[in-house]
């Protein structure tokens, strides 16, 4: 009895370390840790990051790690971060967001609410331009502001308005970008949630950005030897995030993107001790919610020929649980999507492949308009897609069911693919 249970025992250790769970998890909660400052540039928080994920690799027994430096313009928040409305303390991240953007902004102000249900453009600008209203901030919901583009974008530069600023209501969570982060606009638009009072009289404000010119970061290049190095296969996610805002809020990103991240290292782990037909690289990138900053570097500096591509997978949010898989693939790798889905239906993975157009919205595209046989991977719509951008994007609430029907797939898709 203790002999079958030991010999099952043995058995199910073998079924599982081909995609290792346990790994792939302990690396979500390492990489959205505190003390890697949400993965951004304040702090060296994506740098620290990247070291640990580059020490990874070699662990698992990668042949060759290296680090390709880039530098880029990024806006950051590593200051004070202070905001409250009447006297009330708000909280980063979780009362108000800000873009990415923004300049720093210090003092008392006047809040001078749009009228949205008579909405007239000229009394607005008549009423700012009065010395009551003078540096005052606009209070305005987000969604009103596209209806009127041109009033608001008159409003933003110091010629057109005296206003200081803008605060925007929008749904909650709130959410935080980074995409737009290379300039510093001239006045700072702040987000909150619905919920903020429509009678408020004042807010406090002391608020500061850094804007890093040059600002060095890395992606970690780790390559798998094959038996032929003629061709190979690239697996790639990326690894930075939204980072800091102020000292004490940092953006977790397990969903998006340690669950990437974590996945291509035990792909790594896997073909270390598999040794496969082809040579292997992952790529762990950084800059991707920067604006796909180092996809575009790689893309233009290659370590080898894009043309050896056989084929490339993107991993960009796991962490969900959809059961039904979205990909977009880009023309060249359209000759391996019917192996997909038939693999797929064989095994029986995902209730399907849902692919959609091919879009700027991820890693694969710097790739994909390189003529670079590609398919990109994304978990979304499942429950934790709702954290997306926000706080909450945390190992607690990231999902993990979808791992290992993500990493058969390709698995066997590289296996099979001719
Ligand atoms: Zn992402």
């Amino acid at each position: 009895m203790k002999r079958l249970f030991l010999l099952l025992f043995v058995l199910a250790a073998v079924q599982v370390s081909a995609q290792d769970l346990s790994h792939y998890k302990k690396i979500i909660k390492e990489l959205s840790s505190e003390k890697y400052h949400g993965r951004g540039y304040a702090l060296e928080g994506a740098n620290k990051a990247g070291k640990w994920i580059a020490k990874e690799f070699t662990k698992v027994g990668a042949d060759e790690v290296i680090c390709q430096p880039f530098t880029h313009n990024i806006n950051t928040f590593p200051g004070k971060m202070e905001f409250a409305v009447d006297g009330k303390r708000q909280t980063p991240g979780v009362d108000f967001t800000l873009r990415e953007f923004n300049p720093s902004i210090k003092g008392e102000f006047k809040l001078y609410y749009v009228d949205m249900e008579n909405y007239d453009a000229e009394k607005m600008f008549t009423d700012l331009a009065l010395p009551e209203w003078e540096g005052a901030i606009v209070v305005c919901d987000f969604m009103f502001t596209f209806m009127h583009g041109a009033d608001f974008k008159r409003m933003q530069t110091k010629e057109g308005c005296s206003n200081a600023g803008f605060i925007y209501t929008w749904e909650a969570p709130l959410k935080f970008y980074k995409a737009y982060g290379d300039k510093v606009s001239e006045k700072p638009i702040i987000w909150v949630t619905p919920d903020f009072p429509r009678d408020a009289k004042s807010v406090k404000l002391d608020i500061e950005n850094e804007f890093l010119e040059d600002c060095e970061c890395f992606n970690v290049i780790a390559k798998v030897e094959g038996k032929n190095h003629d061709k190979c296969y690239v697996f790639t996610a990326h690894y930075d995030h939204l980072g800091i805002l102020g000292k004490k809020t940092y953006y977790p990103g397990a969903h998006d993107n340690a669950s990437g991240t974590a996945a291509i290292i035990t792909l790594a782990a896997h073909y270390a001790k598999h040794t496969p037909e082809y040579d292997m690289y992952f790529i762990a990138f950084s800059g991707e919610d920067a604006n796909l900053r180092g996809s575009e570097w790689y893309a233009e500096h290659p370590v080898a020929p894009l043309s050896d591509i056989k084929y490339l997978f993107n991993l960009d949010m796991i962490g969900d649980n959809n059961a039904n898989l979205y990909c977009e693939v880009s023309n060249e790798g359209m000759a391996g999507y019917p192996l997909f889905e038939e693999i797929n239906s064989e095994k029986g993975y995902f209730n399907a492949l849902d692919r959609a157009e091919l879009a700027d919205n991820s890693d694969h595209y710097p790739f994909a308009v390189r003529n670079v046989p590609c398919i990109f991977f994304m978990n979304e719509n499942g429950d934790a897609f709702k954290y997306y951008h926000t706080v909450y994007d945390t190992w607690e609430n990231a999902i993990f069911d979808f791992y290992e029907p993500t990493f058969k797939l390709i698995v066997d898709f590289v296996e099979r693919y001719e």
